[in-house]
């Protein structure tokens, strides 16, 4: 059966000014943004620590938009001897358990025998996480593109993930690598999800942006081939046509598994009760 053309998606991967020195976009520019586009839910995962995410939740509440709290964490093969590796995956929590384990995995993942350069979790406690938690494998900073597949962790990994995330930016190594991950969709029977890896509400907070990267000293080559700004559903539809790298089916499949996702994201309510301290184990 043909796949139908989405008619909307799940900003999912997307980063604000909490990834410090990597967007210049305030949380609140999203949401509003995902508002006016008629989206009823909205997603952060900035880059290691998932910070502000009380009050992203708080003002998603305001306006009544889903909130799926999430991270882009890193990974380390192993802790020791440490390695600078550093590979990103994608995490969302799917319900309030999920939440937890989240949180729990970036609080262990600051502790001084994971921490080298950013904080980090190591393969194996990827591979312990639970159900609650939606991983998807993130950029071209994956270790599904970065690793050989005949490293010995790459199939472990592979199966962990519950989408193989393809992005449409219009660059050779990310056309080489969603080809890549629409083969292993294929043979693994993984599905494929569609990433924007949102860094910026507009071209002009993409310049911003750019003036940032420049005062941190970084520069990704051929960083304007990663059009990094916010999209409605055609424009993304209409670069991954550019592109050329999927079929429409993959991709228009790869865009509604979005919403897949948040469908299966329960919507939850913070705890606003009064927590005191518990002093000599009482819990009276
Ligand atoms: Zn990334
Ligand atoms: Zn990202």
């Amino acid at each position: 059966m043909a796949v139908k053309r989405p008619t909307s998606y799940f900003l999912y991967h997307l980063h604000s000014d909490y990834s410090l020195l990597d967007s210049c976009t305030d949380f609140h520019e999203y949401v509003d943004l995902v508002k006016k586009a008629g989206g009823t839910a909205i997603a952060s995962t900035e880059h290691g620590l998932p910070r502000g995410w009380i009050s992203k939740k708080l003002y998603c509440d305001k306006v009544g938009l889903k909130f799926v709290h999430g991270v882009e964490i890193y990974l380390t093969e192993h802790l020791e001897p440490k390695v600078r590796d550093n590979y990103h995956t994608v995490l969302l929590a799917k319900n309030e358990a999920g939440i937890r384990e989240l949180n729990k995995l970036v609080s262990i993942s600051s502790d001084k025998s994971h921490f080298y350069y950013t904080n980090r979790i190591s393969f194996e406690e990827f591979l312990r996480i639970s159900d609650n938690i939606i991983k998807t494998s993130a950029c071209l900073a994956s270790p599904l593109n970065k690793l050989s597949e005949d490293n010995p962790w790459y199939e472990r990994l592979l199966h962990h993930y519950d989408y193989l995330e393809v992005q449409p930016h219009n660059h050779p190594e990310q056309i080489e690598f969603n080809k890549k991950l629409a083969r292993l969709s294929k043979e693994h029977g993984i599905p494929l999800v569609a990433g924007t890896d949102t860094h910026s509400s507009s071209r002009y907070k993409a310049e911003c942006r750019g003036i940032l990267l420049k005062a941190k000293r970084k520069t990704y080559g051929d960083e304007d081939a990663f059009d990094l700004s916010y999209k409605t559903v055609d424009e993304l539809l209409s670069m991954f046509s550019a592109q050329g790298a999927l079929s429409e089916e993959e991709y228009f499949s790869a865009v509604q598994n979005t919403n897949e996702i948040v469908a299966a994201c329960e919507d939850f309510t913070l705890d606003n009760s009064i927590k005191y301290p518990i002093l000599y184990g009482s819990q009276e």
